[in-house]
């Protein structure tokens, strides 16, 4: 059968922004017939995720992800609908997902690599099983909860880095339902903050972009930060730190501005900003969503009763069709075209 797929083409080098020419569209085949244990899925949509970017190096300096092969298929998260299936727990029409997807039209995959879907916890929006329903959401109601120390009634000011994205978008809103009483956002357009606060439920947010993001903070926190959900790393967290209180929490989620640089992971903070943090003794601890497998049925399931109760808006969903090349959309994600999670439509 011939399929189409995204293959690596060549790697960015570990201090190079990746361009289109690192990857690769090509035709392929697969087998016509599938083995026992076996399922042939088509794809319906794949994820586009920052860490991704580390997946592009020969070596991603991190003992839980493996490096993308030159000249193979790309993969990630993906959603997609059994064609045919040789596996006692996959029925032809049903809907899988697994983290292992490649970035191909029509894929033969192992079904121990696959999990079922249930259309219903989503009123059918299956694309929000890679974002606000899936490993997305997750990170961010379980960062809160692992990491976040939130406590209803106690007065918590929270702030979010990259608070338009997939995770932070939703940070903020469960930091609120969790019981934070401010929530700030900063995120990289006027049109991302102005969302934030109309739709996500956000108190205010900052173009880090525009003007000086120390100074917005003090104005926009005046009881200092208790909580801050941390997306970026940079610059922006070390502003954000020098105004947390004594005993607060970073949700250390992810670093995006750190990912084009051969830094190691965590890089560490700049020697004046761990002095305010160990003063302050402020934690930050490693979050890593897959630490907390056994919590991810029962955190679905919250997600998704928020979702389909409007308490969780999960914003602009943005899909590229297959045809542009998934690395467009990874692209623009890291570079910050997406509000809400980046995903790429592949068929109907
Ligand atoms: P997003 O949807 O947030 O997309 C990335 C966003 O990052 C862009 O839209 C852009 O928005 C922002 N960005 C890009 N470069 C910079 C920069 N230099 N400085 C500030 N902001 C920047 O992606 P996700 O929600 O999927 O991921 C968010 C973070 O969470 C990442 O760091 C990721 O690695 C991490 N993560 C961690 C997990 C864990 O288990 N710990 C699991 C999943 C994700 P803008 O316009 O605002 O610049």
């Amino acid at each position: 059968m011939i399929i189409q797929r995204v293959v690596l083409n060549s790697r960015p080098g570990k201090n190079g922004v990746p361009v289109a020419e690192n990857f690769r569209l090509e035709q392929s085949t697969i087998p016509d017939t599938v083995q026992e244990g076996q399922v042939r899925v088509r794809t319906l949509y794949l994820s586009v995720d920052p860490y991704m970017r580390c997946r592009m190096n020969e070596d991603t300096g991190s003992d839980y992800l493996l490096p993308w092969q030159l000249s193979e298929a790309a993969d990630g998260g993906g959603i997609g609908v059994v064609e045919e299936s040789k596996h006692n727990n996959f029925a032809k029409g049903d809907f899988v997902t697994s983290f292992k997807w490649p970035w191909q039209t029509v894929a033969v995959l192992d079904g121990s690599l696959l999990q079922k879907l249930v259309p219903q916890l989503v009123d059918g929006h299956l694309s929000f099983f890679l974002g606000p329903a899936g490993l997305t959401g997750l990170t961010a109601l379980l960062g809160i909860k692992e990491k976040g120390h939130v406590s209803a009634g106690a007065n918590q000011t929270m702030v979010v880095s990259g608070a338009a994205g997939a995770c932070g978008s939703l940070a903020g809103q469960i930091g609120r339902l969790e019981g934070c009483t401010r929530v700030v956002g900063i995120a990289g357009t006027d049109e991302k903050c102005s969302i934030l606060v109309s739709e996500m439920g956000f108190d205010a947010a900052i173009n880090y972009k525009k003007g000086n993001v120390a100074e917005q903070l003090r104005e926009l926190c005046p009881g200092g930060v208790d909580v801050y959900f941390d997306n970026v790393g940079g610059d922006i967290s070390d502003a954000v730190i020098n105004q947390m209180n004594q005993n607060s929490h970073i949700i250390l989620c992810g670093q995006i501005s750190q990912y084009n640089k051969d830094v190691p992971y965590p890089p560490p903070l700049p020697p004046e900003v761990e002095k305010v943090q160990k003063e302050r003794n402020i934690t930050r601890e490693r979050f890593l969503v897959l630490n907390y497998m056994d919590k991810h049925e029962a955190s679905v399931i919250q997600l998704c009763q928020w979702i389909r109760e409007g308490k969780l808006k999960v914003g602009t969903f943005t899909f590229n069709p297959w045809a542009l090349i998934t690395f467009a959309a990874f692209q623009s994600m890291m570079n910050g075209g997406n509000i809400g999670k980046q995903i790429v439509s592949v068929s109907k």
